[in-house]
């Protein structure tokens, strides 16, 4: 922090893992020390700066004398080694763990900034950062076996504006990008073009270092440029992965090793040409790098100028933000290069406002977290079936669902909504989310085919286009409400519902007997035809139910029903010319629709269906009747036989009395003879009329099986019919048309419940999921139909214009 003497400005630390850049000094050595000038602290952390008055031409008298600098360190007649020590071990340690790290070496000319960063390549012990930075790496490496840890270098020159590689006449395999370009990804900053290379030991790494110091040096001569005026940034990027496979998580980080351009100003001195164009550059680069220095320091900034230069844009990711890092600034001892020397100290101070957050760049391995993945899920689905089978779940499948089990939650979304299906079943997680997600394409597919439905029917206009409806309006078709002209129940245009009241089948005509229906249906089938027959059979039911009727006659009848019932024909109803009421826009629910139909076109069989039903539960009734009468019989015989057996056992032991061969017996045990025989004659008869009962229990049960049948199959074609078949298909659905509505397969109805209420419930379940599925049949139909004569039509009309 750089404050006048007796200044008293504060300022704050930022507390948790936020971070100051350290700033160090290192004084080049010299035998001219200005003793005079320059003081450290006590600590060591500080640098106070007098200027005598008289040494500063054409100061003027006010002008301020005395600085005191806050630095983290003073290196003085420090050794490359104590440099090291302190300015960069632990900056290098830490880029292991996966901290990026930066050093940067800032001042004016000669002042040591190569020295310190390289040191000299002749001279092993005058060797600096760059090669002790990578030897400890190496050392870190062999320290730590669990990981397996790459190194690459790169080496980058900036000299007036324009990236040189300096490892670009190594070998190496990668893409070559002339001129280079600084390219920002997610990842951070890379030079696109710039070379990088892996480096499996110390050596190689030297060489490389090496390398590049020489082509540092050709450069500056075929090129005829200053090394002091170019910006040298040495790399080291280190990746380490776990040797523990199942560890996914790896670390990389950079160190940057800077050598930056000699910051002296030479404006004022009158360069020219060459140097002046360097100057300008190196002015400008490191005013940009201040700049961004600056804005880093002000935590109130959003905005950091990184772009200005190519120096601040290559190291965006390495100024501030989560690095390490630490400036060192490069001083003259002597008194001639104060005023250089001032401006280097201010540098450094406006650096250590700068904070960073060095955070850990943790990245994962995509394929060791795809493997363990894969693994973990096999673990757990082991885990989750010795789950299911202690809680005897065994058949829970926990694979993605396939389009059958999907179609069939499909299914059970659409009887749950339609109320025939009073719960789903949660069998686990996969199948919930699978639910969730046929609600979705059930209500998607509702919402179109009900709009498909109201613009078959209606023309729609938008509310809120006011000049369609005042044209309607025009036109007289409805009033300003909105109503349809001559509408009394004010249902408004283009919406309207339907009343159910108008349903479909609702019509004198359909009042037609299913007597009369049969007896028309068999007139023209022909009397032979078997199915007349047994629609008869059906319609006269209640005289074949005679107590009468004998055993044969009813297995016949049986017969002949089972034959007949697979080709049941559709009794004809509805004649083509009959006008239809509007049908309702929505279909009602089923259970309503049966309602309707059973009081409606259904109900003569219905009432037929009811006859059965109770000439049924009569017999049923007569026989536990007589069930209980033959039982009481029973019981009464055994009473008598047991006294009989007395009297007999009696009369024994009295001695028995013969009269020529024929037993003599008294009245009592006569008396009880005559009961026994009138009793088998009782128990006979009640015998046989059980068995007649059952025989005709069993055909009249047949019969309202039947019956059933077919008030659930016609209810299934009117409610096709009514509601979701589109009305010019049902000229074609009319006897002798193309189409044969889809029936209902008798294996689906399935053996009902005698009680009305639990034997409907079942029907729905059955029916239902028939329903929809016709529809996209029949659009899909009727479109064909429609594409088939519109490209006739188109034909016709050519062949007409060529004629
Ligand atoms: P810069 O890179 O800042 O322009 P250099 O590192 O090239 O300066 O230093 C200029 C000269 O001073 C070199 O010959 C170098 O060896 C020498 N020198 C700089 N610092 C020291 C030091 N601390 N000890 C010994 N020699 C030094
Ligand atoms: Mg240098």
């Amino acid at each position: 922090m750089m404050r006048r003497k007796n200044g008293n400005k504060r300022y704050f630390t930022r507390m948790g893992t936020r971070k100051k850049v350290h700033t160090f000094v290192r004084v080049k050595p010299t035998d001219d020390f200005a003793h005079e000038m320059i003081k450290y602290g006590d600590d060591n952390k500080s640098i106070d700066i007098h200027l005598k008055k008289d040494t500063r031409r054409g100061v003027v008298n006010n002008q301020q004398t005395d600085w005191s600098f806050k630095l983290d360190g003073v290196l003085h007649n420090a050794s490359q080694d104590l440099v090291y020590e302190t300015v960069a071990k632990d900056v290098v340690a830490q880029a292991l763990d996966g901290y990026n790290g930066t050093i940067m070496c800032y001042g004016q000319t000669g002042a040591g900034k190569t020295y310190t960063m390289t040191g000299t390549t002749e001279n092993y012990k005058h060797r600096g950062i760059l090669p002790r930075a990578l030897q400890q790496v190496f050392r870190m490496i062999e320290e730590r076996p669990t990981h397996a840890i790459t190194v690459r270098v790169s080496y980058l020159e900036i000299y007036n504006e324009s990236l040189f590689d300096l490892l670009s006449t190594l070998p190496y395999v990668g893409p070559s990008v002339t001129p280079m370009t600084i390219v920002e990804n997610p990842q951070g900053v890379f030079i696109k073009g710039l070379s990088v290379h892996l480096t499996s030991q110390e050596e190689d790494a030297f060489s490389l270092l090496f390398e590049g110091e020489t082509n540092r040096i050709i450069a500056s001569h075929t090129m005829n440029k200053n090394s002091s005026r170019s910006h040298c940034i040495f790399t080291i990027y280190v990746e380490a992965h776990s040797r523990t496979l199942s560890d996914e998580k790896y670390i990389t980080s950079k160190i940057n090793l800077v050598d930056l351009a000699g910051s002296e100003r030479l404006g004022k001195s009158g360069s020219e040409g060459r140097v002046l164009k360097e100057a300008t550059y190196i002015n400008k680069s490191l005013s940009f790098l201040e700049q961004a220095i600056v804005a880093l320091g002000d935590q109130k900034r959003e905005h950091i100028p990184f772009r200005q230069c190519k120096l601040t844009h290559a190291l965006k990711d390495s100024l501030g933000g989560n690095c390490n890092m630490v400036l060192l600034t490069n001083i003259y001892g002597e008194a001639a290069q104060l005023e250089e020397t001032l401006s280097s100290l201010r540098f450094a101070s406006r650096m250590k406002l700068v904070t960073t957050e060095p955070a850990i760049n943790e990245k994962y391995d995509a394929e060791r977290m795809v493997k363990n993945l894969e693994k973990e899920l096999a673990l757990l689905k082991q885990e989750l079936a010795i789950h299911d089978s202690l809680a005897n779940r065994t058949l829970v499948n926990y694979d993605p669902m396939d389009e059958i089990q999907i179609a069939e939650i499909n299914s059970q979304v659409r009887r749950y909504l339609e109320g025939t299906l009073d719960e789903i079943d949660i069998i686990n997680l996969r199948q919930i989310q699978e639910v969730f997600n046929q609600f979705r394409v059930v209500l998607s597919q509702q919402e179109q085919e009900v709009e498909s439905a109201l613009r078959r029917k209606y023309t729609l206009i938008d509310k809120n286009d006011f000049a369609a409806i005042s044209a309607v309006q025009k036109a007289g078709l409805v009033d300003v409400d909105g109503h349809l002209v001559g509408e009394p129940d004010g249902q408004g245009f283009g919406l309207g519902v339907t009343p159910f009241s108008a349903k479909p089948g609702k019509k004198s005509k359909s009042k037609k007997t299913f007597k009369e229906q049969l007896s028309s249906s068999a007139r023209k089938e022909g009397a032979s035809s078997p199915v007349s027959g047994k629609e008869l059979d059906v319609s006269t039911s209640k005289t074949q139910l005679t107590p009468s009727s004998k055993e044969g006659d009813v297995k016949d009848m049986t017969i002949r029903e089972r034959e007949t019932s697979s080709i049941e024909p559709l009794p004809s109803d509805s004649p083509k010319e009959e006008l239809r009421p509007p049908r309702p826009s929505t279909p009602p629910p089923k259970p309503v629709a049966f309602e309707d139909f059973k009081n409606e076109r259904g109900s003569e069989i219905n009432r037929i269906f009811k006859e059965n039903k109770s000439i049924l539960n009569e017999r049923r009734k007569r026989a536990s009747e007589t069930t209980q009468r033959i039982n009481a019989i029973k019981r009464e015989m055994d009473v008598t036989k047991e006294a009989l057996n007395f009297q007999k056992s009696l009369r024994e032991k009295q001695g028995e009395y013969e009269n020529k061969g024929l037993m003599i017996i008294d009245e009592e045990e006569f008396l009880l003879i005559l009961k026994l025989k009138d009793l088998k004659k009782q128990y006979r008869t009640e015998y046989q009329d059980l068995r007649d009962l059952r025989a005709e229990i069993q055909y009249c049960q047949h019969l309202v099986d039947q019956c059933r049948h077919r008030l659930l199959t016609e209810f299934d074609i009117w409610y096709n019919e009514s509601f979701f078949i589109p009305e010019d298909l049902q000229v074609a659905l009319k006897p002798g048309g193309s189409i044969r509505p889809g029936m209902v397969p008798v294996s689906r109805i399935m053996s009902l419940g005698e009680d009305a209420q639990d034997k409907f419930s079942q029907l729905q379940q059955v029916l239902l999921p028939e329903g929809p599925d016709s529809v996209a049949f029949y659009n899909a139909k009727v479109k064909t139909e429609q594409k088939h004569n519109y490209l006739k039509t188109m034909m016709g009309l050519q062949q007409a214009h060529r004629k």
